[in-house]
């Protein structure tokens, strides 16, 4: 078995959680999707550059010369691991809503998204000057992508914007059929890389990717560092994301001469420290080997797909029948008993931390016919069996005898 053991270390592997019942266990992160824990090869990178911390580009100090090659470098990193083009811009963001709005800002004309998005990859587009159109997905992803095309040739759009994985679902878009359809109408193709980069090698110029966005947060790197990568001519054109220090050449009281680069959009101080973590984590995701890490997820994830499909009243979703790869993102329902009291339950009793609610794709849950909210358990490098094993216990446990604890609705929230 590849996933007995973690695929790579992380921090919190063993954090003790206090029980309900006064006992305290091993705390079970089965909420990855949501923000991954960090991998303990960027804490121990953080506490090296940490105290080199300074200003960067306009210090002359030696400390702001460490962090101006640091964050520098940064940007070279993540552009060589995701694939980026010689003329690709990459940009530092906060997270990957930043990065999609950023894009949205820019984007000269319309854009074609799906009903099956996170909301951070819907809502910019809606907002945008340039406008937007949803699509309906249809029952199938062959169906859907039919539409797709037909949508894109009866009328032209600048932009797809997709999502490379879904975090409701975990099912994995095929990414190189959606860019060359889109590219056969004169489209370009952006997509949401918060579920996908965490999981899977994405290389940008060998899928036809032309703009991708995703956060260091989910991509075992906190400290609030997010990416867009891609071409530079729409980001060099479009006005500047953030008014400030460090997006100019020159100012006068009469005008700004703006940069162009990823200094255009990122002006004030940057996230040194968030940056220097994130390439870390893309360092050490580099020397994985790509096929043991997907077995290593797929392992995973089948054991938790048919886990939780042999428990009784436990069903899992699907957005497309036809679409057979996915990362390790589950969503599940339990008949007859409210999401929130089972992840609270799983919380309290078992120390198993899970998501609960609509996950910011609302339109996604109503499409999957979710009746209020759903539960969602994800893994990633630093899994392994015995966490989904004991979800699959805790879980059995609660529908055999129910949560031991009294429970009771409080202003919509249950308490322990
Ligand atoms: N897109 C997807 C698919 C996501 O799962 C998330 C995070 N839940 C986001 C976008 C937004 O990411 P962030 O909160 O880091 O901006």
């Amino acid at each position: 078995d590849t996933a007995d053991c973690p695929l790579i270390p992380v921090v919190g592997g063993d954090v003790r959680v206090p029980l309900v019942d006064g006992s305290e266990t091993r705390y079970i992160n089965l909420d990855y999707a949501a923000s991954a824990p960090a991998l303990e090869v960027v804490a121990a990178h953080i506490t090296e550059v940490l105290p080199l911390y300074a200003s960067v580009h306009r210090g002359a100090g030696y400390a702001s010369q460490i962090s101006t090659a640091v964050y520098e470098n940064a940007r070279v990193v993540v552009g060589d691991f995701v694939g980026a083009r010689p003329k690709d811009t990459v940009i530092f963001t906060r997270n990957t809503t930043d990065s999609l709005n950023l894009l949205a800002s820019v984007a000269p004309g319309e854009t074609v998204v799906l009903d099956l998005e996170h909301h951070a990859n819907l809502l910019p587009w809606l907002g945008a000057a340039s406008g937007a159109r949803v699509l309906r997905s249809a029952a199938t992803l062959d169906e859907t992508l039919t539409l797709l095309d037909a949508e894109l040739t009866a009328r032209p759009a600048a932009l797809l914007a997709v999502t490379g994985a879904s975090n409701v679902t975990g099912e994995v878009l095929p990414l190189r059929r959606l860019a060359t359809l889109a590219h056969r109408r004169g489209t370009r193709i952006a997509v949401d890389g918060a579920q996908l980069v965490p999981h899977r090698r994405v290389d940008i110029a060998a899928l036809g990717i032309d703009y991708l966005a995703f956060s260091g947060h989910k991509t075992y790197a906190p400290f609030g560092a997010g990416v867009l990568v891609g071409r530079s001519d729409w980001l060099d054109a479009g006005d500047p994301y953030l008014l400030g220090g460090g997006a100019v050449i020159s100012v006068t009281l009469d005008a700004t001469e703006w940069r162009v680069g990823p200094a255009r959009h990122e002006a004030g101080s940057p996230n040194v420290i968030g940056v220097a973590a994130l390439a870390r984590a893309l360092q050490e995701l580099d020397t994985l080997d790509p096929v043991e890490w997907v077995a290593h997820e797929n392992e995973l994830r089948a054991r938790l797909v048919s886990g939780l499909e042999a428990l009784p009243g436990v069903s899992t979703y699907r957005i497309f029948p036809d679409l057979g790869d996915a990362v390790g993102v589950v969503s599940f329902s339990v008949a007859g008993l409210d999401s929130r009291l089972v992840a609270v339950v799983l919380s309290a009793e078992w120390g198993i931390g899970v998501r609960d609610g609509k996950f910011c794709a609302h339109p996604l849950l109503e499409r999957l016919g979710v009746a209020g909210s759903a539960l969602r358990a994800s893994v990633g490098v630093g899994s392994r069996q015995a966490d989904v094993d004991a979800l699959l216990t805790a879980l059995a446990s609660i529908l055999a005898d129910g949560p031991s604890g009294e429970y009771e609705l409080e202003s919509g929230h249950w308490q322990v």
